[in-house]
């Protein structure tokens, strides 16, 4: 098999780390030296090119690259005709309007006749005619979070993820427009021979997806209280129950879900469970 699967990574910035450690996840080897702009991965049969995030959409939709990892604020910005097929996990932010913290602008309807800095034309255009707001957008393509200041714009319309660029420019969220992290982008044109090593690598991305989102959980429990214990966890199948050499006793051990753990952990406990230890899981394969 000689045909390679083309991606897009960014080349620098926000997405590059995310994007790269995830590829090592799914056990494909890169090596990223001495600033390329193409790299062949050593064991799985595809290119990666490494470019600006604006452009990955473009790319994607003319079959330079045949998928990339981009946000999706910007397939959104750029509107392009390509797939969405898969979130990633990483490079959450938010798209947000923006105030001055202490000025006369309140709410959203205050926009009326005035002007908003942004670098998402298009999405902000979407939702201005949406909510029936008349302000003029100007499009900037950096640094936007300092536009009420230098007296460019009266608000502002910039990914957010922390929030502290917003603090320290005195400014505050006033509405999110569109949640956004990385996703996996397709050319809608693919080969078979393509459509395979993107189906492989989707099945390895879904895999350490699953692995992130649950943990191991292993326990001790009196035997009286196997019952409830098990009933609180869900597992992939159901657990598995082995005795210990205290008698009456035995050790649980399940999968649980990153976002019951908590909740599960303390149920857990007050029936009765001891030495709980919870460990993290490289790849799940359902
Ligand atoms: P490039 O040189 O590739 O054009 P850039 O400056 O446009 O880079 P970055 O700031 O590196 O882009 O952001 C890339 C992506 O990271 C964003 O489009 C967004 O999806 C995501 N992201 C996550 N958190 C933030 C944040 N706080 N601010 C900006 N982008 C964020
Ligand atoms: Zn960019």
């Amino acid at each position: 098999m000689n045909e390679t699967l083309k991606i897009a990574v960014q080349k620098s910035g926000r997405l590059y780390e995310g994007s790269m450690k995830l590829l090592k996840e799914c056990g494909i080897e890169v090596s990223n030296g001495n600033n390329q702009l193409r790299v062949q991965a050593a064991n799985f049969p595809i290119e990666i090119f490494f470019l600006r995030d604006d452009d990955i959409p473009e790319y994607v939709q003319d079959a330079v690259a045949d998928i990339g990892f981009v946000g999706e604020n910007v397939v959104r910005e750029k509107n392009k005709k390509v797939d969405q097929l898969e979130n990633l996990g990483f490079g959450k932010c938010r798209l947000s309007l923006a105030i001055p913290k202490n000025g006369s602008l309140q709410k959203a309807e205050d926009l009326n006749g005035k002007r908003i800095a942004t670098s998402y034309p298009v999405i902000l255009g979407e939702y201005l005619r949406e909510k029936n707001i008349n302000a003029s957008i100007h499009e900037i393509s950096g640094s936007v979070e300092i536009a009420p200041r230098i007296g460019l714009a009266d608000a502002i319309c910039d990914l957010v993820s922390s929030g502290s660029t917003l603090f320290t420019n005195e400014l505050k969220e006033l509405e999110i427009l569109l949640r956004s992290e990385a996703v996996l982008i397709s050319n809608n044109n693919l080969t078979a021979t393509k459509k395979m090593i993107l189906e492989s690598l989707l099945f390895r991305i879904r895999s350490v997806k699953k692995a992130k989102n649950n943990k191991y959980v292993l326990l001790n429990a009196p035997n009286d209280k196997l019952d409830i214990i098990c009933s609180l966890l869900p597992g992939m199948r159901s657990p598995t129950i082995l005795p210990l050499a205290e008698t009456g006793w035995s050790s649980v051990h399940s999968v649980i879900s990153e976002s019951d753990f908590w909740n599960i952990i303390e149920k857990l406990k007050s029936n009765g469970a001891q030495g709980i230890l919870i460990i993290p899981i490289e790849k799940m394969i359902l």
